[in-house]
């Protein structure tokens, strides 16, 4: 399903369309939370539309890969008729770990955007820094920090229930 962006299009995306996509990724993570996910939530898009949107799904589905940014990744078919994802960014409410910004590198993502760090798993910034890494053959290029008080925000709120 296709999500149109409701004002203007701008080719170079400024920061006012990233708190935009960034609130839908908001908005995955609060479905997680309310499934009992850890509340991580992903949005993708290419050419100002939503062409994906997941959110945490590990304890559902017992899948140790069901991360809000490989869900979205793997979902999209029709938008985007290649594996490569270059003309893309995925928005995503935490800092991506190993597992998924390796497959941002094998996906070629053009553009990440996160809210929080994640200081124990975060493989962008806090223990790797993956994407800017100029052995591998591709980079991703990185925003931080959108709406971060709100991304870390969901997660404190989370883990103090279960605690
Ligand atoms: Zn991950």
């Amino acid at each position: 399903m296709i999500f149109s962006k409701p004002s203007y299009r701008i080719i170079d995306m400024p920061k006012e369309d990233d708190i935009y996509f960034m609130k839908l990724a908001l908005e995955e993570a609060n479905l997680a939370f309310i499934e009992k996910e850890v509340p991580v939530g992903a949005v993708l898009v290419k050419d100002d539309k939503v062409i994906a949107r997941a959110h945490n799904n590990r304890e559902t589905s017992k899948d140790p890969t069901a991360h809000a940014e490989i869900i979205a990744l793997r979902s999209v078919t029709d938008e985007n008729s290649s594996w490569r994802f270059t003309n893309a960014t995925l928005y995503v409410t935490k800092e991506p770990c190993i597992m998924c910004a390796g497959t941002m590198i094998n996906a070629r993502l053009g553009r990440l955007v996160y809210g929080c760090r994640d200081e124990k798993g975060g493989a962008v910034d806090s223990l790797y820094k993956l994407l800017s890494d100029k052995r591998f053959n591709h980079q991703v290029e990185v925003v931080s920090g959108i709406l971060e008080d709100e991304c870390a925000g969901i997660l404190q709120r989370f883990f103090k229930i279960l605690r």
